[in-house]
């Protein structure tokens, strides 16, 4: 299960209800900070999630209103000791300028030791982070400048352990059943040999989460998004204005329904909303081709399974 939470929600610039480009993504003891616009430290404040163990962010792209709100989050956390290490991940442009932020002003003074070890590690298409039971891969993005990307949260996929046909096998509780959940076979006390293929049920592919941030097109990014349980992605113009979205390298809310629809994904949730739009309008936009879509606003929290998207309450503050 992956866990969303919607920080910043706004294209652009800030409205009174909706911040910039901020997300949270958790899955066991993960977190993953994914863009961090203007405003985040904030955000994350009034979202009850707090700084620890975010020591993950992945970046999108290096426009201002996804990367501005580093400077503010590593001046205070450098004033800290909550963190020690914060590896920030994303393409080398975004990468460039998020260095020119926090080393440039003097955020961080070059040099000098913080509380914090700052890591900057490019990414390249590909698997960038591979842990525990799940992966992140990096895939292009097409939006105004170079190296933008979006990534795939994914769950291994994984056969489930069948415990009756253990028992039918004369299998005993313990160790020799974790061996064969591993994948071991094992030999009995009376000298039978059990396989793991005796005992584990079909593969059941793994929960497939796909986050996209700004991007011009969708036909280079079906086939990363093809089978996701929850797509977010932006949703910048209506199609009044899709010659605008074009001209800037957006999307309309039609055009992301329609690669929501063209991928097969389970659920659409749109951000990155224009103050110049009514929310409505831009559900019944998107509605009218995927219906299945919702539009996140500022602290929602989405809780994702295979199959399934259900929005929670968020956690106690
Ligand atoms: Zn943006
Ligand atoms: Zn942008």
């Amino acid at each position: 299960m992956f866990e969303i939470v919607f920080l910043g929600t706004s294209a652009s610039a800030p409205s009174v209800r909706r911040g910039l480009s901020a997300h949270v993504v958790k899955h066991n003891e993960y977190r993953f900070l994914v863009d961090c616009g203007e405003g985040t430290q904030r955000q994350i404040l009034q979202s009850g999630l707090g700084f620890k163990r975010l020591n993950r962010v992945l970046i999108t792209h290096g426009h201002l209103d996804h990367i501005l709100g580093l400077a503010g989050l590593f001046s205070t956390l450098s004033r800290w000791e909550t963190i020690e290490d914060i590896e920030i991940m994303g393409g080398k442009w975004a990468l460039e300028r998020i260095e020119a932020l926090l080393y440039g002003v003097r955020v961080i003074p070059p040099g000098k030791k913080t509380n914090i070890n700052l890591k900057l590690r490019e990414v390249q298409a590909g698997i960038i982070f591979d842990e525990d039971d799940f992966t992140i891969t990096a895939f292009p993005v097409s939006h105004r400048g170079p190296d933008c990307f979006g990534y795939i949260f994914e769950e291994r996929a994984r056969r489930p352990f069948l415990p009756e046909k253990a028992d039918a096998l004369g299998v005993p509780a313990g160790p020799l059943r974790r061996d064969l959940v591993n994948g071991q076979a094992v030999t009995l006390a009376d000298g039978g040999v059990v396989q793991p293929e005796d005992v584990l049920g079909p593969q059941i592919p793994g929960t497939r989460y796909v986050h996209v941030g700004d991007t011009g097109r969708t036909d280079n990014i079906l086939a990363a998004c093809r089978g996701a349980d929850t797509l977010v992605i932006e949703a910048t113009y209506l199609e009044e204005e899709a010659q605008m979205a074009h001209d800037f390298a957006h999307l309309t809310a039609a055009q992301a329904a329609q690669l929501a629809h063209d991928a097969g994904v389970q659920q659409l949730i749109l951000t990155h909303i224009s103050r110049r739009y009514r929310e409505r309008d831009v559900v019944a936009e998107a509605r009218a081709i995927f219906p299945n879509t919702v539009v996140a606003r500022d602290f929602d929290v989405f809780q994702v399974r295979r199959g399934e998207c259900v929005k929670v309450e968020p956690e106690k503050k």
